[in-house]
């Protein structure tokens, strides 16, 4: 699994994803797409760990200090008074190009992924118009892909946001099985159970591993609050704080967390959002739904983690941009082909 796994999980953040600009017809709806290698399935699997050495070595994740990452950030000497640094957030497309399974040697548990259409193509689009909306409004933003079909297992991704020392971690996904009344976050601490919080854990036996960073869960619980509410107010629908379960779904590790969540030593939130449309589990959200989604997560993101400077106001510039952003965000050479022409950035 190494050498597999090492081809495979060969970067690392998407640092800046200029997308090319503008096209200029605005489509409504995005139609279907040509039925791809192997949907799978419906609740998010999430999990697995991947091989211990291809990721650690390969997914070199500029220090805070080494690499401001993206966004300028005013330096310390442009700003006497003000030193400091705009928050770094993660954002964490879900699913890998190429089916992943390994076992991750330091918890042992399995690190499992695939590809999953159109969620895989609709979730980094969207992840990359939030991380564009998140620098135009002064953040830090990197990603766990650089492409959309990038195979990147979750170990890797739990390490990127690590490395990285991110304020705050943003899994993105959506799930064609479940009609639009479906939508969650989930945190690292869970809900409570009659008063009571359960373990937040993955796996079984020796294998079992438990998220032990009470400060880290409960910032995180905070945040999957603040981008419940708004993604609510965004999606016009109630988004629920959750708690999810991969128990019964074999070859998934049982247990109630996100293997991100669960490996990640930084306040991570994880989202769903169903998009089962017209009865189909593969046509395509439309761009308006999109939209939708990704104004939830942007200013969610940014109520949770607020500036040094204070709140952003809204609607910032960041969410404005998102619209045009999503209507062009396809991008040659990533697997997009399929997509039908006037996807395409204009002149691909
Ligand atoms: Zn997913």
């Amino acid at each position: 699994m190494a050498a597999r796994g090492g081809a495979g999980a060969l970067l690392a953040l998407a640092v800046t994803l200029v997308l090319a600009g503008c096209g200029s017809a605005e489509p409504v709806a995005r139609p279907l797409l040509p039925t791809p290698p192997q949907t799978v399935f419906s609740p998010e699997p999430q999990t697995a760990s991947p091989s211990p050495s291809p990721s650690p070595s390969v997914l070199a994740v500029p220090t805070p200090a080494a690499t401001p990452l993206a966004t300028a950030v005013p330096t310390p000497s442009a700003t006497p008074s003000t030193t400091a640094v705009a928050p770094l957030v993660v954002l964490d497309p879900g699913h890998s190009g190429k089916s992943i399974s390994s076992t991750d040697a330091a918890s042992g548990l399995r690190d499992i992924d695939y590809p999953n259409y159109p969620e895989i193509y609709e979730m980094f689009d969207i992840s990359v118009c939030v991380g564009k909306g998140l620098r135009a409004d002064g953040y830090r933003v990197a990603l766990t892909k650089t492409k959309a079909l990038d195979s990147v297992g979750l170990v890797a991704r739990a390490k990127i946001a690590n490395d990285a020392k991110a304020a705050l971690a943003v899994s993105v996904h959506d799930d064609h099985s479940q009609g639009p009344a479906f939508q969650a976050t989930y945190s690292q601490r869970g809900i409570r159970h009659d008063g009571d919080y359960h373990a937040m854990y993955r796996g079984t036996g020796s294998k079992r591993t438990v998220f032990s960073d009470a400060e880290v869960a409960q910032a995180s619980e905070k945040a999957a609050e603040a981008i419940a509410r708004e993604r609510t107010k965004a999606q016009g629908r109630t988004v629920g704080v959750r708690e999810n379960t991969y128990t019964g779904r074999a070859p998934l590790e049982p247990g109630n967390l996100a293997i991100v969540q669960l490996l990640a030593k930084v306040p991570w939130v994880y989202n769903e959002a169903g998009a089962k449309s017209g009865g189909s589990t593969t046509k395509a959200m439309s761009i308006a739904t999109e939209e939708a989604y990704a104004k939830g997560l942007l200013v969610g993101v940014e109520a949770a983690v607020p500036l040094p400077a204070g709140a952003v106001s809204q609607p910032s510039a960041g969410v404005q941009q998102l619209k045009q952003c999503l209507t062009t965000a396809a991008t040659p050479g990533d697997g997009r082909v399929d997509r039908p022409a006037r996807y395409r950035p204009s002149g691909s």
